[in-house]
């Protein structure tokens, strides 16, 4: 039996530290907006290399509250268009329409499923004003042509969802979440630096947004019963953010291991991969795709032999159901939709075994044949 993600395995990688982690906070009678919320803010933010940090609710809440707090600073309005790639979690798309922004889907390049940014400037209207982009699968989204389309709209603000993408790098150097104006993080368990329950964060170098989205995620407040901004609830508790200080410890070599197995994996798999990647660069391998015309049989065969898979995503934002009568989402979008009907993501988490990693070629390589 191979597991697609192994929770349990995961954490007790690190079970010590995280079990003293969780008692602290236990045993302090201090449970939300406390030290270990901030030290976690100051260590997250250096870790990416932003100037601020503010610890919210979930990955949903920071992405939304970044657009919510650019409205709230007069930076954008409602009906403002933000480009999106179409082959993104709903959550992305969600942020936007909860705002009364208006989505723009932008298919991805077919060989590294990201956003295409050639395709970019043809999407471009008067009202376009961010860029929304997501580092899929824990691989980079960012490249010189999408920097230098960024530089002909200074109009566009480049706004990151790096839930899926803690730690990867830019270029080898820079990190994703730190490249634009903001950026949201989920800190879901399945993420690459996931918590025991929902948590999630902004990171930002503008204090301005970054205290505004503070206050929005405080019943939109700064000071104790003084309300200026129509705010929610949305707050990073202090056993999550305890938590999350040590697995932001080991998230470095956590994300090896997680290298080590799609190294193993393009090694065994070669052409059947589709996504070229060398694993010596920055990425993070949240999720390993590969892609097949007949991927429902490679599931039910793996599934067979004791494989865990998934598919990332099944049904596309714009044929969702909650969007049917949104005129942005009645699009053909065939790239998107095809990468529905082909992908599938194989076991893939820091305590997977290279016994198991070989386990799934041996299994894959015998479809083929
Ligand atoms: C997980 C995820 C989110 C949402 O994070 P939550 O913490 O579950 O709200 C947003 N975008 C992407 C790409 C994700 O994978």
């Amino acid at each position: 039996m191979v597991k697609f993600n192994d929770l349990k395995a995961v954490n007790a990688l690190h079970g010590e530290e995280i079990t003293e982690a969780v008692a602290r906070v236990a045993a302090s009678g201090w449970y939300l907006h406390g030290s270990e919320t901030a030290a976690f803010e100051a260590e997250y933010t250096d870790y990416i290399g932003t100037k601020h940090c503010v610890g919210v609710g979930n990955g949903l809440d920071a992405l939304t509250l970044i657009l919510r707090a650019m409205l709230e600073l007069g930076r954008i309005e409602p009906g403002d268009e933000v480009l999106v790639p179409a082959n993104t979690f709903i959550a992305t798309v969600l942020a936007i329409t909860e705002n009364g922004l208006k989505p723009v889907l932008v298919e991805p390049d077919p060989l590294t499923l990201q956003i295409d940014g050639g395709r970019l400037e043809a999407a471009v209207t008067p009202r376009t004003r961010v860029l929304m982009l997501v580092h899929l699968y824990g691989r980079c989204a960012m490249t010189p042509q999408i920097e230098a389309f960024l530089r002909e709209h200074p109009e566009i603000s480049l706004v990151e969802d790096n839930a899926q993408a803690h730690g990867c790098k830019y270029q080898q150097a820079r990190r994703t979440g730190s490249l634009g104006l903001a950026a949201g993080h989920s800190f879901y368990p399945g993420k690459n630096l996931g918590a025991l329950g929902d948590g999630g964060a902004v990171t930002t170098d503008d204090a301005e947004l970054a205290d505004m989205v503070r206050s929005l995620g405080n019943y939109g407040s700064s000071r104790k019963y003084v309300f200026d901004h129509v705010g929610r609830n949305s707050r990073l508790d202090e056993i999550q953010a305890a938590v999350l200080r040590v697995k932001l410890r080991h998230i470095d070599a956590d994300n090896a291991r997680r290298a080590e197995i799609a190294y193993l994996y393009y090694e065994g798999l070669g052409g059947l991969c589709g996504i070229p990647d060398d694993c010596a660069g920055g990425n993070v391998y949240h999720l390993f795709p590969v892609l097949s015309e007949r991927r429902d049989a490679l599931q039910e065969q793996l599934r067979k032999r004791g494989v865990e898979t998934m598919i990332h995503y099944p049904i596309p934002p714009h044929l969702q159901a909650c969007y049917r009568s949104e005129p942005w989402a009645r699009v053909s979008l065939p790239i998107t939709e095809r990468l529905a009907l082909q992908e599938l993501s194989l076991p893939m988490h820091a305590a997977m075994s290279e016994e198991e990693a070989c386990f799934v070629v041996d299994c894959l390589g015998g479809l083929r044949s």
